[in-house]
């Protein structure tokens, strides 16, 4: 099985500005920021899109989204920001590995594009 972009930051194969990691998630600021702060929350058990969860990764998506809050936090984003998931093609989805981004830093607009 070819590894997906993200697999391969988390082997440290590809190099990443990493914020926070534990045993499940790993966080790192996204490549081509849309907002002055642009962060990726990915699970390091590979999921390619929301779509395809079960109820059995409930908590290790929940989990996802604490880390989310806690890095928001840690950046100081106490004026709010937003968590998104892209899913599937028609929401712009490009790296088929699970992945919340957290964007801050500015007013977002709404709706977004
Ligand atoms: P999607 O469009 O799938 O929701 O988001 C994928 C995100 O991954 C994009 O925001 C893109 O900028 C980011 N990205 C793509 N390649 C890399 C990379 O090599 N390193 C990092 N840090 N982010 C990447």
């Amino acid at each position: 099985m070819t590894k997906t972009l993200f697999e391969r930051i988390i082997d440290r194969e590809i190099s990443a500005d990493i914020l926070y990691e534990d045993e499940r998630v790993l966080a790192f600021r996204d490549i081509n920021p849309q907002a002055p702060v642009h962060v990726l929350v990915i699970p390091k058990q590979p999921l390619a899109q929301v779509e395809h969860m079960t109820p059995t990764d409930s908590p290790l998506v929940g989990h996802l989204f604490w880390v989310a809050t806690e890095v928001a936090r840690q950046l100081g984003l106490t004026g709010g920001y937003r968590l998104v998931i892209n899913n599937g093609v028609d929401a712009g989805q490009t790296v088929y590995h699970l992945h919340v981004h957290l964007l801050g830093g500015r007013v977002l607009g709404w709706p977004p594009g």
